[in-house]
């Protein structure tokens, strides 16, 4: 099963999918990105970080399913990615989100939110200038617009809920992969 988690930047998706991978099985998607590497990751873990020319050449060779720019670099998704066994998670931004999961009605989304309070909270803790967060926010705004396409939407009010509520849905498709 291909389960497709998004939602506006600051929601909580890395941390609540870290948290998922201590308590369930699957296989992660690993994304291609032309971002360089934060010093906590791990180059073929937490992406394949690539260069402009290679990613280029992965668009050509037509081996990507989906590549959106977010930032300033460029993100996507092998096909390759997609071919891994049982329950397979991609963690993407809402547009690529949005459009996979309109490729293939066997795809299932799931839109992760919080409220506008918290999010403006959790980017000024991350460091964020009011400038940034305020294009954040406005863009926060525009993603929700995609929320009701996708099956599952999560309210990440605690982590712990959260992840235990991501944890019944895939259980409740259990037959699905
Ligand atoms: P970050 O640079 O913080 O790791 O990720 C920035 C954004 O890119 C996040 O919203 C993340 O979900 C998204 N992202 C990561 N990989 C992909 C991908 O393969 N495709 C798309 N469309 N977005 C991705």
């Amino acid at each position: 099963m291909i389960l497709i988690i998004t939602g506006p930047s600051g929601v909580g998706k890395n941390t609540i999918i870290d948290a998922l991978s201590r308590k369930i099985k699957f296989n992660f998607s690993v994304s291609h990105t032309t971002r360089p590497k934060r010093v906590s990751e791990v180059n073929g873990k937490d992406y394949h970080f690539i260069s402009n020319n290679e990613f280029q050449n992965m668009i050509n060779n037509n081996e990507l399913v989906e590549y959106e720019e977010y930032g300033g670099y460029i993100y996507g998704t092998s096909r390759l990615e997609l071919q891994k066994n049982g329950l397979v998670i991609l963690d993407l931004e809402v547009n690529g989100a949005t459009k996979l999961l309109e490729s293939n009605s066997k795809f299932i989304g799931l839109f992760i939110d919080i409220d506008d309070k918290e999010l403006v909270n959790r980017l000024k803790n991350r460091g964020h200038n009011s400038e940034f967060i305020a294009k954040r926010m406005d863009l926060a705004d525009k993603q929700r617009n995609h929320k009701d396409k996708f099956h599952f939407k999560i309210d990440n009010v605690d982590i712990n809920t959260s992840v235990n509520d991501i944890i019944d849905i895939i259980y409740k498709l259990e037959d699905r992969w």
